[in-house]
């Protein structure tokens, strides 16, 4: 608690102006206070991050000035009139001299990069920041404030849990939070908590955990039993770093661990993106003038647009006037493509390509299995940084860990923001980032389904890239309920209200795809492939001889053009000649397009229409015959 300072003899420990050395916990190297002070209370030899009081941190993160406390004071008072070696009366009267504030938590509202947002900011040195009847209400107050005003809030929390000295009444605040922090989350107002050192008990397992948001500060304890209590029940030393900010984020608990240097920058883009500044119509001008110097461009004049599925022509003849206008005459859209026929890539001007190009239909469907799985395959996290902008990534499925073979988070496509989620197997060959080859865990399915849930209380459009050999096949993905986390998604994305848009970019592996592949429109790359088992096991299983897999993938019917024409996929996505990675830039912008013009006519439509016809398609799936 305050062992953090050190006293040297003959100073007094609260006069800062006369220079008082801090000694840190970090690296017990003595430190200047107005060091100190200047560097946020980090110490600036070893990065560890000091406790920060309520008034200070509100100075350090809001804009400058901008803070208004509540008028309305809440004053503590002793309903038990609790006595241990001390009373509660001298223990708060203690407390408030000490902070300078009434209790242990500082409430108002202030702007954040300018926009307003109400604030409530936790106060360790005030009884160990913990949760009596006060900090219940004010945090009630502010949840249903932010509810009613339609304003974000912004949470610091600071806590060791529940407060002793008011019994029962403390351990009451836990529901009384939570119930308001589910009254603001129904209101569809943001609510970002910052989890700094330390946050345990009764708040951690309240509103702290609760939030949409969730960001954990560098070197904060985050848990719900303290170490010393875990330490004393299991008898054992605990690991170095159990329960830190970054274990809590490997765990799936917080959705990123921030410096405090980067925390105000990071909450400001949070909070801008989830407020008001929400554009309702793609504005792909803008975004083409911007990339209108990459040479990317020329890809979209030597293809055309395919699609198929006369239910969809009328839509899709909508999105490609809307190529057409915004592209020009440079986005081609023949007419003889829209009846299920294949994507017949033209020459370019050098003269690869042509029919003869993978892709087109006499193309053995075992060597678009290859081109799929090519090592030089552009992939999600490529496709992150050339088609879209301000990716901010949400970790972790709050559950059980953060599986980094699906990355999500938010982003935007020619300024219109939406939730973005996809397998990770790296963004180019040989990138460190990939991970199990893009095979999920249940973690990862579980948190791309908490991120789903949350674009839709925010009425962000859902895009998702499919690239995955199959969910991972493994002891511990067992134990943790694959199947049912397949389950889950495909039940809540079915009928998940707003619009979803998915691309197959790569390989679709059976269920591990699928529960990224449940939506309004879903499109697929010319060279990916969606099937319900690899081909080699399929071959595996019927031939029984994996050499047979040329085999087996003819009779899967697995490419885009085969699914095209049985309806399961809207429409193909040309490749560059000889695939997307012979020219990934161009790939990434036939892609961009793509996307643009599907998402740009997902948003224009009624959303309860659009539930009502993903849920009709999926209904409607099956060929069979019908004998009375
Ligand atoms: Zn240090």
């Amino acid at each position: 608690m305050a062992r953090t300072h050190v006293r040297l003899p003959g100073r007094k420990n609260t006069d800062v102006a006369r220079g008082l050395w801090f000694k840190c916990n970090g690296c017990e190297r003595l430190i200047f206070s107005r060091d100190l002070e200047e560097n946020a209370r980090v110490c600036p030899h070893c990065d560890h991050h000091l406790m920060v009081g309520a008034r200070r941190r509100v100075e350090m993160v809001f804009d400058r000035g901008s803070f208004v406390p509540t008028p309305t004071r809440l004053l503590p008072l002793d309903p038990l009139s609790f006595e241990d070696s001390r009373g509660y009366r001298e223990r708060l009267e203690e407390s408030g001299a000490r902070s300078g504030l009434d209790e242990a938590v500082l409430r108002g509202h202030a702007r954040l990069g300018g926009i307003q947002v109400m604030v409530a900011v936790m106060d360790f040195t005030f009884m160990g920041g913990s949760m009596g009847s006060v900090v219940g209400e004010a945090i009630s107050r502010s949840a249903l404030e932010a509810a009613g005003r339609g304003i974000p809030l912004v949470i610091f929390c600071a806590s060791g849990g529940a407060r002793m000295q008011e019994g029962m009444i403390s351990l009451m605040q836990m529901v009384k939070t939570a119930a308001a922090v589910g009254e603001l989350q129904e209101s569809g107002v943001p609510f970002v908590s910052v989890l700094t050192h330390p946050t345990t008990g009764g708040v951690a397992a309240s509103f702290a955990m609760l939030a949409d948001v969730i960001l954990a500060e560098k070197g904060a304890l985050v848990g719900f039993a303290g170490p010393r209590v875990i330490e004393q029940t299991v008898r054992q030393r605990l690991p170095e770093g159990f329960q830190s900010a970054e274990f809590c984020l490997e765990r799936g608990m917080v959705d990123a661990v921030v410096q405090r240097r980067d925390l105000r920058g990071r909450l400001i883009r949070i909070v801008r993106f989830l407020t008001g500044l929400v554009p309702r119509s793609i504005d792909t001008v803008k975004h083409r003038e911007r990339r209108s110097a990459a040479p990317a461009r020329r890809a979209t004049e030597t293809y055309s647009c395919s699609t198929s599925e006369e239910r969809n022509v009328a839509g899709v003849d909508a999105a490609a006037l809307e190529c057409q206008r915004i592209y020009g005459a440079g986005y081609l859209v023949k007419a003889e493509h829209r009846a299920g026929r294949v994507p017949v890539p033209r020459p370019d001007r050098q003269g690869r390509g042509g029919p003869e190009a993978v892709g087109a239909s006499n193309t053995d469907p075992w060597d678009v299995v290859r081109m799929a799985r090519h090592r030089a395959r552009p992939r999600f996290l490529f496709y992150v940084e050339e088609i879209f902008d301000d990716f901010l990534e949400l970790r972790g499925d709050r559950l059980y860990g953060d599986d980094s073979a699906i990355v999500g988070g938010f982003a935007r496509l020619d300024g219109v923001p939406l939730m973005l989620i996809g397998h990770n197997r790296g963004g180019t060959p040989g990138d460190g980032r990939a991970t199990n080859s893009g095979m999920p865990h249940p973690e990862g399915i579980r948190k791309s389904l908490r991120l789903m849930k949350l674009a839709e209380k925010f009425n962000l459009p859902v895009v998702t890239m499919v690239d995955t050999p199959g969910a991972y096949p493994g002891v511990g993905a067992e134990e943790r309920g694959q199947a049912l986390a397949i389950a889950e998604n495909l039940r809540e994305m079915v009928s998940l209200g707003t619009p979803v848009l998915s691309v197959v970019i790569g390989e679709g592996g059976s269920g591990g795809a699928l529960s990224l592949a449940v939506a309004d429109t879903v499109l697929m790359m010319e060279n990916s492939t969606f099937s319900v088992i690899s081909p080699e096991g399929c071959a595996a299983i019927l031939w029984r001889d994996q050499s047979k897999a040329r085999q087996a993938a003819r009779a899967l019917k697995l490419t885009a053009p085969e699914l095209l024409e049985i309806g399961l996929v809207d429409e193909v996505v040309p490749e560059p000649p000889g695939g997307a990675h012979q020219d990934p830039a161009a790939a990434a912008a036939v892609l961009h397009d793509h996307v643009a013009a599907h998402l740009g006519r997902l948003l224009g439509a009624d959303i309860d229409g659009l539930v009502e016809a993903r849920l009709d398609k999926y209904s409607r799936v099956g060929v069979f015959e019908e004998v009375v």
